[in-house]
């Protein structure tokens, strides 16, 4: 009998995408890393000292192809090489804030020359004044935590962006803006929220998270709701309808180990309650405040926190990198670490710019496409909730670039 003339792999024919096959190549029977390989695929889940273990690998192509891996293992359907994107647009209506988180440089006491307080007005005003604004899909709201950014001015906020912006989704206000806002009302989170959701409010996002280690949250930010109640806040606002996001700010000298609990407490959520959408690894700035640089992030950690966050958190939908902290190249090399999300075109973000991040204050549609596809994947532009608003496969010009207008009133 004649033998075929190309045998069947059965690397191939057990995994059937490159990256698995690439693995299975590059993780032979004695690589250090292989039994994580052999559970990803069997999908069972990562334990701590499985993360740890990883953490503390340097084959850093290795680690890069299991959280690639476990991305396509992960994906829905049809979206295995999908970098999912949104058009979005940041508020920040104040940086006026009473609390002392020690790396922060955004916020400002309320006497500073350069705190502001903005009207309702002005934010609808400088959104009609955005050239792109037909195309918005989101709108991300964060602020200080201050007096008069309380309930009433949120609800009209959301109230008056929902009947100008039909069409955009408003996912806004932290967990730690949700507690303090209720603090400032007495009134409970269920109560605010309700409110909230009532007045337009559709998301959370994902700050306020910053590590959950109490040992660094007693350094860096002890004024701040805990990692207890950041994950209690999330369970409420799930169980009440809404979807939400998840943080992770490291480079404030939390450990690997106090990296991984995090997300192991964000997985056990996700368990419980099962809203979050996505989880977003970010690295501390430490221009003009009072976070000590000596535990900034290497380009090898920020690499390795993709991986593995991709590989923890077996239940969350998407990793995203938000390039405007991790930088468009690590972000886009992060697309074969298990990243599937690169956020959007963030306009216009202060946050970290404040902090001295070097990145754009936002990128156009075009240079967002060209990101993805250079990186060999498909641009999925998305809503908030990751629903399709349209595929950028190569037949599909990037011709919409709106210029990025930046709010002269900041500048
Ligand atoms: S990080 Fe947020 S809560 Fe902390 S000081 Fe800055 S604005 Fe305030």
């Amino acid at each position: 009998m004649m033998r075929p003339l190309i045998q069947p792999a059965s690397a191939t024919d057990a995994f059937p995408f490159s990256s698995a096959f690439e693995a299975e190549m590059m993780l032979g029977k004695q690589h250090p890393l292989r039994p994580y390989f052999e559970k990803v695929i069997a999908k069972e889940r990562l334990t701590q000292d499985d993360a740890l273990a990883i953490y503390h690998s340097t084959d850093l192509l290795a680690i890069g192809l299991l959280g690639d891996v476990a991305r396509k293992v992960r994906a829905t359907q049809g979206h295995e090489n999908s970098v999912w994107w949104v058009h979005n647009y940041h508020i920040n209506p104040t940086n006026i804030c009473e609390d002392t988180c020690t790396f922060c440089s955004f916020k400002k006491g309320e006497q500073s020359p350069h705190a502001y307080f903005w009207p309702i007005q002005k934010v609808i005003d400088d959104i009609h004044a955005y050239e792109g604004n037909e195309t918005l899909r989101e709108f991300h709201i964060v602020a200080g935590h201050y007096k008069k950014a309380n309930l009433a001015y949120y609800a009209e906020m959301f109230k008056a962006l929902r009947k100008a912006f039909p069409w955009v989704n408003i996912k806004g206000l932290t967990a730690a803006e949700i507690d303090y806002i209720a603090k400032i009302e007495g009134i409970t989170w269920e109560e605010t929220l309700k409110v909230l959701i009532d007045s337009g409010l559709q998301a959370l996002p994902g700050g306020g998270a910053e590590v959950f280690s109490p040992r660094v949250r007693a350094l860096v930010c002890p004024d701040k709701i805990s990692g207890e109640t950041w994950c209690d806040i999330h369970g409420l606002a799930h169980k009440m309808g809404l979807k939400t996001n998840a943080t992770m700010l490291a480079g404030l000298g939390e450990t690997p180990e106090e990296r991984v609990q995090h997300m192991i407490a964000l997985r056990e959520q996700q368990d419980k309650t099962g809203g979050f959408l996505s989880f977003i690894p970010l690295n501390c700035y430490y221009e003009k405040n009072k976070a000590d640089a000596q535990h900034a992030l290497t380009g090898f950690e920020n690499l390795k926190n993709f991986a593995v966050s991709r590989l923890v958190l077996d239940n969350f939908p998407h990793i995203k990198a938000f390039w405007i902290h991790m930088g468009e190249k690590i972000s886009q090399v992060g697309l074969h670490f298990g990243v599937d999300d690169v956020d959007g075109t963030v306009i216009q973000e202060k946050i970290a710019h404040a902090a001295g991040t070097q990145t754009a204050q936002g990128l156009t549609v075009r240079q967002l496409v060209h990101l993805i596809r250079q990186a060999g994947k498909t641009p999925v532009e998305r809503d908030a909730f990751y629903n399709v608003v349209k595929v950028w496969d190569e037949t599909a010009q990037a011709e919409l670039a709106p210029a990025v207008v930046l709010n002269k009133a900041y500048h």
